[in-house]
Parts: structure tokens; C-alpha cells; sequence
């Protein structure tokens, strides 16, 4: 498959004829899965093989498909008699056409799917999922891997209630739902290069989970939105990242990626006068206070917990969120647990023990770029280990993923110096640069509209409709 820009524009012309479609990864290699278990949910599903361009009619019920070297069995359960088909990959479920879904649960019932790779909030849950679904068996390997073929707009709609929940606020989901369609128009080449799909299912594309999350609100949301795309000042759709809290500041794009990426500059993320102001930038001198300080009684950030009550906050959250304080935490971490983490995620493979750890360059919004990592080889030598960037510091701090690195670390020593744990005490979820989620969704609670919340996180962008 070639890479490169998979929707260029031509000549400054966003105009596409007709709603694109995507194909997104939802089972990929490094799920080292084999079988699949799904259900087909109504008549008219057909099984096609290979190049084939005939297909064969798939009755509703449950079935395993199960990768056999470069074939596939697809079996059929609870038939009197199980039926068994060889077939050479890919192989394809085609959707009826009239499958467009309209409600929760539409589509082929997938089971075990994985969701959050790599991260603290990683499980498996069964989707929904409404495209064609094609297994494909890659060389190399004996795992199955799995690919949902649909129009865009219908995994737009699997995106917003996957990010975050089909219960937010309608101008929230539609803010949400163009962000995401221009990130997705917007990416230069694939992040899965050589696979048979351009985007993952997960956090590491964006999170899309089928129809499980769908509500009325949220298909009204893509409907009221359909085509919409936020265009940089250069003419070229806007890379537009987005993360669960920036903390009460975004950060510049620049600090997280070592890029400029148009649009993604530091933004205070709270009403004009408000006491964030003082802190813009964070800095080594503030951050105490950013954090912690008397400020935040009658803090008026919209990510915070005063305009986003902490406790309605699980139900805006995606069904694979974790309920929890995003917008200030504090997290222990002892002498052992640091060991490990840094270890295994920062690759500090002579580390004998932990002696300091030191926070470097910050960003605007207080997020660290650069840790020094003091420790004790395990040759007994002093070290110093240099963890370059905020998702670097954000593995190698914790097993699951620490939430963000706009912290201050509080060391606890012994009598004796040696480290025995240390107090992680930090600000917001994710990387920080253009829209934030909660503070987007506590300014849809404050009344704003989708245009208004997307020119709060991007700047120097414009609204445009690109199809109809
Ligand atoms: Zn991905």
C-alpha cells in the first residue's frame, strides 16, 4: 500500500466530490489475537474471500473466525451442524447497504476487542462495528488482524461517543466531531505505515469503538456538523490534536512533538481577567502555586472541577475513561515502582536505585520536556539518564501512564538521604496542545457553541465545509 497523503489538496481545493471512507484497524498485530467471536445481528451479510467478487451469504447468528496459517475457517455456532469454510484472506463480511446505522448497537457484535493499548485505562470490551470487516493474515506473524471499512461521517459518530460519552452537550459533540475529521484529513502520511488500514481504533489515531456509544444527540451532533473542517491560515486542513485536560493552559505543539504545527499554540484556557492569567506562562517559579495554591478554590478554568463537577464527570467520560481528579492529582510512586518503570518504559537498563529526580525544560502550560534521572548503576557508578520528552517522562514515571507531565515531585528520604518515594503532584490528562476535552465540555455547559470552543484551542483557523 503506498503511503503518503491519503486526502491531498490540490491547488488550495478542499472540495471532495462525496463523503470519503476510512479504513480503521480494530484488531491489529500487537494484539496477537488468532480468533475472532462475532455475531452477525440480520439477513444480508454476505462472506466474501480473497480477490473474489463473488460472495456468499452469511445467516445471522454467532461465528469464529480463525486464522489457519494464510487461511481462514469461518465457523459457524449453534447451527445443528457447524459449517466450515476454508478460505484464503483477506476475506471479507460486507455490509448490507442498508446498514446505516442509526442507533446503539447496530452492526456485527465483535467480542474482545482491545481497547487503550498501552495505557492505565487498557481493556478489552466488545463493540458494535457497522462497515465491512475485513481479516487480513500478514506475513511474519500468526496474528489476525482486522480492518472496519465505513463513510466517515459514520466513524465520526463512533469517535465522538468513543473519545467521550454520547450524553455531552450537543455544540461540545459537534466541536469534538470536527476536530476529530480534520486530525483525520489532516495527517501527512499514516501512523500505521505498511498495514493494510491508515488509522487505528485507539488513542494512538483516535479512539473509535463502533456503535456502542451511540445516542440521538451524538448522530444529531455529525449531522449538524457533516463536512466541517477547521483550515489553517497556510490552506491546509488543520492537524488538530486534541486531549482529555490540558489543566487550565494548552501547551504549544512545539514542546510535545518538537514541531510547529499550525494552530496549536499556548492558550489560557478560562474566561478574559480570570486569576489563570498570572500563571501564563507556568513556569519553575509558579507552578507550586498553578497547582496547588489558594487560586483554585474559585478557580473559573473550564476544565475544572467548578464548571465540570467532578462527580457528573463520568458521565461526559468514554465508556474506557477512568473516573477520576484530572484536573489536579497527585500520585505516589515508591523506590521500587520507580525502578520498574523506568526501567522497562524509559529503557534505563543498568538502574540499581533511584537517587533524584529532576525536572528541565517546561512549557507554557507546565508540562516537563526534559527529566534527569539520578541513579545508581548497577556497577556501581553514579548515573544520570535524560528522559526527553513529556510522553517519555509520562511511560517512564509510571507502569500505566501517568496522566500528564505538568508536575512538581515532592522527594521523601530516609534519615540516612536515600530516596523512598516520591509525591507526583500534577495538572491535567494527556499532552495539552488544541482542544481540550473537559474544558470543551465545560464550555458547551457554560453556553458556548461549537465554533466559539474550537477557535478557544486552534488558532489562526477557519470553519469550512468540504463536502455535503
Ligand atoms: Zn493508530
Amino acid at each position: 500500500m503506498a503511503d503518503g497523503p491519503l486526502f491531498p489538496v490540490i491547488d488550495g481545493n478542499y472540495r471532495m466530490d462525496a463523503e470519503p471512507r476510512v479504513g480503521i484497524g480494530v484488531v491489529l498485530e500487537r494484539d496477537r489475537k488468532r480468533a475472532i467471536s462475532l455475531r452477525i445481528p440480520q439477513e444480508d451479510y454476505r462472506l466474501r474471500a480473497g480477490e473474489d467478487t463473488a460472495s456468499t451469504p452469511l445467516a445471522p447468528g454467532d461465528y469464529t473466525i480463525r486464522r489457519m496459517d494464510s487461511h481462514f475457517t469461518v465457523e459457524a455456532e449453534g447451527a445443528c451442524e457447524p459449517i466450515k469454510i476454508d478460505k484464503a484472506a483477506p476475506v471479507t463480511i460486507v455490509a448490507p447497504e442498508r446498514v446505516r446505522a442509526a442507533r446503539s448497537g447496530d452492526g456485527v457484535l465483535v467480542r474482545d476487542l482491545v481497547a487503550g493499548r498501552g495505557f492505565h485505562w487498557a481493556k478489552t470490551i466488545d463493540q458494535t462495528l457497522t462497515g465491512d470487516l475485513e481479516f487480513h493474515a500478514p506475513a511474519g506473524s500468526e496474528s489476525v488482524v482486522v480492518v472496519d471499512r465505513l463513510p466517515i461521517e459514520e466513524y465520526l459518530t463512533g469517535v465522538i461517543t468513543g473519545e467521550m460519552s454520547g450524553e455531552c452537550p450537543i455544540e461540545f459533540m459537534k466541536a469534538q466531531a470536527i476536530a476529530a475529521r480534520s486530525w483525520l484529513l489532516g495527517q501527512p502520511r499514516s501512523p500505521h505505515p505498511g498495514q493494510p488500514f491508515h488509522w487505528c481504533n485507539d488513542d494512538c489515531c483516535q479512539r473509535y469503538q463502533g456503535t456502542g456509544g451511540w445516542s440521538e444527540r451524538a448522530v444529531q451532533a455529525i449531522a449538524e456538523c457533516r463536512g466541517q473542517v477547521l483550515v489553517t491560515a497556510a490552506r491546509r486542513y488543520c492537524d488538530a490534536r486534541y486531549s482529555k485536560s490540558t489543566g487550565g493552559i494548552s501547551e504549544d505543539a512545539t514542546l510535545v512533538w518538537n514541531e510547529n504545527i499550525d494552530g496549536l499554540v499556548s492558550r489560557i484556557d478560562a474566561p478574559k481577567g480570570s486569576a489563570a492569567e498570572r500563571f501564563f506562562p507556568v513556569t519553575d517559579e509558579n507552578i507550586e502555586e498553578y497547582l496547588v495554591g489558594d487560586w483554585l478554590k474559585d478557580c473559573d478554568c473550564y476544565a475544572s472541577p467548578s464548571v465540570v463537577p467532578e462527580d457528573s464527570i463520568t458521565r461526559y467520560l468514554g465508556r474506557v475513561d477512568e473516573a477520576g481528579t484530572y484536573f489536579r492529582w497527585t500520585v505516589t510512586r515508591t523506590q521500587d515502582e520507580l525502578c520498574e518503570s523506568l526501567h522497562d518504559r524509559a529503557n534505563i537498563g543498568d538502574l540499581l536505585e533511584v537517587r533524584d529526580l529532576r525536572t528541565g525544560r517546561r512549557g507554557k502550560s507546565g508540562r516537563v520536556c526534559e527529566l534527569f534521572v539520578d541513579y545508581l548503576a548497577t556497577n556501581g557508578s553514579k548515573k544520570t539518564a535524560t528522559l526527553k520528552s513529556e510522553y517519555d517522562i509520562r511511560a517512564g514515571l509510571s507502569t500505566k501512564f501517568l496522566y500528564s507531565s505538568c508536575i512538581v515531585i515532592r522527594a521523601k528520604r530516609n534519615d540516612a538521604g536515600k530516596l523512598l518515594s516520591v509525591d507526583l503532584v500534577g495538572g491535567g490528562w494527556g499532552h495539552g496542545a488544541g482542544l481540550c476535552q473537559i474544558g470543551g465540555l465545560g464550555r458547551a455547559l457554560s453556553g458556548q457553541a461549537a465554533e466559539e470552543i474550537l477557535m478557544a484551542y486552534y488558532t489562526d483557523v477557519t470553519l469550512e465545509r468540504i463536502y455535503e
